[in-house]
């Protein structure tokens, strides 16, 4: 089934009959549309691709499944939509409460008439979470970029270098090869790599630094996301203790993911493994998130999720400390749930990485 016919089945299951599409993530999802904006209008059989002038040659081309309007100055995207709501005759109207703005929403009630609008949260977050073999297959060649681009950057690594060259560098090993960057890259060092999402600076790295690089390649759409945590020449105790703790929480998660299992006991788990170094309150953010067109797609592996894995989600799992004054460590992988447990997709090297490596002394 097409992912339109998956947003018409859903449509059908939860009574609506008609459906409006502005989360880019959904509207990328369901349309193939690659730009950033525009939205999809659904009817139970029939619909229509609405977007600006600037994507109006992409959309023809990429949307394979709907017709295509495409709207300029001075007509604004509430009235291009509200033309269409009329033509197809929608009386009432589910929409994405979820992502919408009351901005948006406003513009929408004065120019869409007497339509009832129908507040539809994670409507579209279930169906996108289970990916098919065609979107995993672009998830695995960005996975595998994301490895290549590790093994390219660890030369970098060494006393003196700038964060912002390591970023770059990074960057630039994508782009070079017609990628995109699926994010910002995050590169930091020593105390600042107690920042989860900290910016790359002018920050040089330094002896006994641990350096933390998370980054993401974009291949057709689909995003990689890995994070690896080195250290600058030499580590501490303190720095392989940490280190392998959140390895193992790491290990543990992804050991214990199958189709079935709730996404909170995940996470629990992992900050189990962490608490047994006393650990888990240096954890602050979820254990991990759905990937796939966004970065941030559909899916949350946190404690307060209600999602239960399934065969074809696709997740990240990235248990981190973060010890303020001291520096922090996250390990990152990407997995697709499978029908009994889990296959990684990243395969960069996680055992502690001391560099530069060192040359043997042969003398
Ligand atoms: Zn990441
Ligand atoms: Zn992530």
């Amino acid at each position: 089934m097409g992912n339109l016919e998956r947003v018409r089945a859903a449509m059908r299951a939860k009574g609506l009959s008609a459906m409006l599409l502005s989360e880019i993530g959904s509207v990328q999802w369901a349309s193939g549309f690659t730009g950033t904006a525009g939205w999809v209008l659904l009817t139970p059989d029939d619909g229509v691709f609405v977007t600006d002038s600037r994507y109006t040659l992409q959309a023809r081309e990429e949307v394979a499944d709907l017709p295509v309007v495409t709207f300029g100055s001075p007509t604004d995207g509430a009235t291009a939509l509200g033309e269409q709501v009329a033509r197809l005759g929608i009386q009432s109207l589910g929409f994405e409460s979820d992502s919408v703005t009351v901005e948006t929403w406003t513009k929408w009630k004065a120019k869409f008439g007497s339509v009832e609008l129908v507040p539809s949260p994670e409507f579209v977050a279930p169906l996108r979470m289970v990916k098919t073999p065609a979107e995993i297959d672009k998830i695995r060649q960005a996975c595998a970029a994301a490895d290549a681009c590790f093994e390219h950057v660890k030369r970098m690594i060494q006393p003196g270098v700038r964060e912002y060259d390591i970023a770059l560098d990074i960057e630039f090993f994508f782009r070079r090869q017609g990628m995109e960057v699926a994010f910002p890259v995050i590169a930091v060092s020593g105390a600042k790599s107690a920042r989860p999402h900290g910016k790359p600076g002018e920050k040089v790295l330094e002896r006994g630094d641990f350096v933390t690089l998370d980054f993401g390649a974009k291949v057709d759409g689909y995003c990689s996301d890995i994070t690896r945590t080195v250290v600058v020449v030499e580590a501490s105790d303190r720095h392989r203790e940490i280190y392998s703790q959140v390895l193992k929480a790491e290990t543990a998660a992804i050991e214990a993911m199958r189709p079935g299992a709730r996404a909170s006991d995940i996470d629990a788990l992992a900050r189990r493994v962490l608490d047994e170094k006393d650990l888990a309150r240096y954890f602050g953010h979820g254990l991990g998130h759905g990937l796939g067109r966004l970065v941030h797609d559909a899916g949350r592996m946190n404690a307060t999720s209600e999602t239960i894995l399934e065969v074809g989600q696709v997740w990240t799992v990235e248990p981190g400390v973060y010890i303020e004054g001291f520096g922090g460590v996250r390990i990152e992988d990407d997995v697709v749930v499978t029908e009994n447990g889990v296959e990684v997709l990243t395969h960069a090297p996680k055992e502690l990485l001391l560099l530069p490596i060192q040359e043997c002394d042969r003398s």
